[in-house]
């Protein structure tokens, strides 16, 4: 696992000021470890019965369709405000500084859908935690929320405490 650590780069003073981004390019960008990723994640997943993927723009698209492809179901797309073509839920979330704001299509599951909420990062679990709401509004069951990177240190998951969460990497 720590060559997978190793694929990913901080970047200092990045979006601002004191925030060390974790830059996850430099694993997707290497096969190897794009590849491993997908694979140590899935196969969590390999025998349940799993509906759906939800993939949480943008990054969680790229492990999202990843995830779908390999367990053979779809994926469920929630996007910034404005970018879905259908009726949707919306929900707005607290920042550090601010708000921000997510939708999905109303009628993206079945009622009792079994799925997988998919994510690059677990930070301070804000967003995962709006993505949850809406998803569980819209009637899915949610499984597990899957990560490939957690900062421990931001207690997200203690936002998130009613449901399981899996990190490949913690840092
Ligand atoms: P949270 O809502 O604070 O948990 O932030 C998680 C969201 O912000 C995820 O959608 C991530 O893509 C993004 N994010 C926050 N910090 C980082 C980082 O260091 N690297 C990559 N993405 C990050």
């Amino acid at each position: 696992m720590e060559d997978l650590r190793n694929a990913i780069r901080d970047i200092p003073d990045f979006p601002k000021k004191g925030i060390v981004f974790k830059d996850i390019t430099t694993l997707l960008s290497d096969a190897k470890s794009y590849h491993r990723m997908v694979d140590l994640i899935a196969h969590r997943y390999i025998g349940q019965k799993i509906d759906q993927i939800v993939g949480i723009e943008a990054r969680g698209f790229i492990l999202g369709a990843a995830l779908a492809y390999k367990l053979g179901t779809g994926i469920t797309l929630v996007r910034k405000p404005g970018k879905l073509p259908y009726k949707t839920i919306q929900k707005t979330y607290q920042l550090e500084y601010g708000t921000d704001s997510l939708e999905i299509h109303s009628d993206a599951f079945k009622g009792g859908d079994r799925v997988i909420v998919a994510d690059d990062l677990l930070a301070t679990g804000g967003t995962v935690a709006a993505v949850i709401e809406m998803v569980e509004d819209c009637g899915a069951q949610i499984v597990e929320c899957a990560f490939l990177a957690e900062l421990e240190f931001l207690k997200g998951r203690e936002k998130l405490q009613s449901h399981k969460v899996f990190s490949l990497l913690k840092f």
